[in-house]
């Protein structure tokens, strides 16, 4: 299986250094391509750049598409729209994620952003439920069923963030706090592809603590279990990744026991990016 390595931007870069992170990433990821190919790297930025970096991979592809014409000596116009499609976006070397969307198609919503939106603008990742907005825009297990409903309506794969406070952890209530969140957000009626969720203790987020891999490693597993006994009949497969003061450091240990890494402020250096992915 390949392992998911999602750079969470939040609400950081701009215009005027989003090309520069990208030709950073493109460059290292050339020297690196041939062994990182058991990755699949994520993109999120925020919503307002996703179509500017969008475009910015298509232009890649196409560039790409050009050499791949000119080596096999074949003229762009016998290559078959299935053909371009898998090369210039499904095997982009790196996909597009938005970092929420809301749960309704479409209605007066100011400010908000339906799935099918983002799917149209060339994403193929959704995050669901990050602990900073359950915190600071008070979304509820319950909010965030109707979220993950959006995202698989839309044909989108969600990155389902779960994750206990320090309190929780500290009064040995992680486990049971998961598992709540996990049973009171998925559905056993909702059929899945696919479904990634991301570990993320809050206490580990921003704050330069982690886990021990011992600990990661117990939520993963503990993780596991829960969707194979509850929801093997609707979710077809399934990553559990970890997410919470990932570096290149700490990467290596603790992609051996997870499906994946959720990365935030390390994923603002394309190469910090690059080598936690190589890892
Ligand atoms: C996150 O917010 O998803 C995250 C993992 O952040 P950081 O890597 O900065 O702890």
């Amino acid at each position: 299986m390949k392992k998911i390595i999602v750079a969470n931007w939040k609400m950081n870069h701009g215009f005027n250094n989003i090309d520069e992170w990208l030709n950073d990433l493109f460059k290292d990821y050339a020297d690196k391509y041939a062994e990182m190919k058991n990755s699949e790297l994520v993109l999120c930025p925020p919503a307002i750049f996703l179509d500017y970096v969008d475009s910015e991979l298509m232009e890649d592809g196409f560039n790409f598409l050009e050499k791949l014409a000119q080596k096999d000596g074949r003229d762009l116009g016998e290559f078959s729209t299935e053909e371009i499609n898998e090369i210039v976006v499904n095997q982009r070397p790196i996909k597009l994620g938005a970092q929420d969307c809301h749960f309704a198609e479409k209605g007066s919503f100011t400010g908000d952003i339906s799935a099918e939106m983002i799917r149209d603008l060339g994403c193929k990742y959704v995050i669901i439920g990050h602990s900073e907005r359950r915190d600071a825009h008070g979304e509820s297990n319950e909010l965030l069923a109707k979220k993950l409903t959006a995202a698989v309506r839309a044909s989108l794969t969600p990155i389902f963030c779960i994750g206990e406070s320090k309190e929780t952890r500290d009064a040995g209530q992680h486990l049971e706090f998961i598992e709540k969140q996990i049973m009171e957000s998925l559905s056993t009626e909702l059929e899945m592809d696919n479904l990634v969720i991301a570990y993320e203790p809050i206490w580990s987020i921003g704050t330069g603590t982690t886990p021990t891999v011992e600990q990661v490693s117990e939520m993963v597993e503990f993780i596991k279990k829960i969707i194979k006994e509850k929801f093997s009949n609707n979710i077809k497969d399934s990553a559990v990744l970890y997410g919470g003061s990932v570096t290149s450091a700490n990467s290596g240990a603790i992609l051996k026991v997870s499906n994946g890494l959720l990365v935030g402020k390390a994923s603002l250096d394309a190469a910090e990016f690059i080598k936690i992915a190589h890892s």
